[in-house]
């Protein structure tokens, strides 16, 4: 079992509160988009968009012959969307966070506002005496500390979740271990349960400069924003260049982009409910705000696409 594992990240398919701190709102549509109007978004997308080739030794879908789901595919398994019951993203910070790791996880709750669309809500942060000694450890050759992932989803979240939380997704400064022969992962989520949890302490540390910091949120929202699709039933990409594509490792997740391919954004688009410009049009304004300048000029032509 390999260490780099990136795909070990989540095992959404096996298992398949709090005072809030900050909220950010991007209120839904009042009238979700008609199938034509979405399946009219792929047409207007797909030209953005490069299909994937063959993949290469190292990659992903070099391992795993995974193929791929299609928006019509995503339909029939009446997937887990919003609704007016659950609508909100929780986002429980645990450990003791430094003042820019704070910045990184309040910028990536409201990223995670504006790619689905409905308002995230970011918990007090819980301190680090609140995983017991029998839920961490100190990993037996790296030496880091770690965190056991079920403690935290089993014990922390699950019996706060709050009544109309669509998810809730925590954020660890430690690194996480899922239990007895792995030695980590980035994170883990049980979907069935709706809840989540990750860890920013592979991302870099973004106290290290300017283009740490950026590096570390580039990384932080595509971790959460691709997670958080898995928990919207989507499935790996294996048609285009996409956010939703596994990845075995950091620097093929690197290489990904934070945009969805024209099949995955219509899943969005039927999982929230949400107007496909203005969606755009926010993405486009947050990345332009913090220095991303690659993710703003995509969402910049997405939504140039869609207004035609
Ligand atoms: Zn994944
Ligand atoms: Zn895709």
């Amino acid at each position: 079992m390999s260490d780099l594992r990136w795909t070990v990240t989540i095992f959404f398919t096996l298992l398949l509160s709090g005072n809030s701190a900050h909220a950010f709102q991007a209120p839904a549509a009042s009238q979700p988009l008609r199938p034509a109007e979405i399946r009219k978004t792929i047409r207007l997308l797909k030209p953005i968009h490069k299909p994937l080739g063959d993949a290469l030794p190292g990659q992903w879908l070099y391992q795993h012959k995974e193929s791929g789901q299609t928006f019509a595919q995503y339909v029939k398994i009446r997937p887990n969307v919003l609704t007016h019951r659950r609508n909100k993203l929780y986002v429980q910070p645990i450990g003791d966070f430094s003042e820019k790791q704070t910045e990184l996880i309040r910028l990536s709750s409201e990223f995670l506002s504006l790619y689905y669309q409905c308002e995230s809500v970011i918990l007090n942060a819980k301190p680090e005496s609140s995983i017991p000694d029998s839920a961490r450890r100190e990993h037996p050759q790296w030496k880091v500390k770690q965190w056991l992932t079920s403690y935290i989803l089993e014990e922390v979240l699950a019996p706060e979740l709050p009544e109309d939380a669509f998810a809730s997704i925590a954020f660890t400064e430690a690194d996480l271990w899922p239990g007895d022969g792995w030695n980590f992962v980035f994170g883990y989520a049980m979907l069935r349960d709706r809840v989540g949890v990750w860890s920013i302490n592979r991302f870099g540390n973004p106290a290290d400069s300017d283009e740490a910091f950026l590096k570390c949120l580039q990384r932080t929202v595509k971790l959460a924003t691709h997670e958080t699709g898995h928990m919207f039933s989507m499935k790996h990409c294996a048609l285009f260049a996409c956010n939703m594509q596994g990845s075995n490792h950091l620097e093929e997740s690197d290489r990904q982009p934070l945009g969805l391919c024209p099949q995955c954004h219509a899943k969005l688009l039927f999982a929230t409910g949400c107007r496909p410009a203005k969606r755009f049009k926010d993405l486009a304004k947050f990345c332009h705000d913090n220095g991303m300048k690659e993710e703003a000029k995509y969402f910049e032509l997405a939504l140039e696409k869609v207004q035609r």
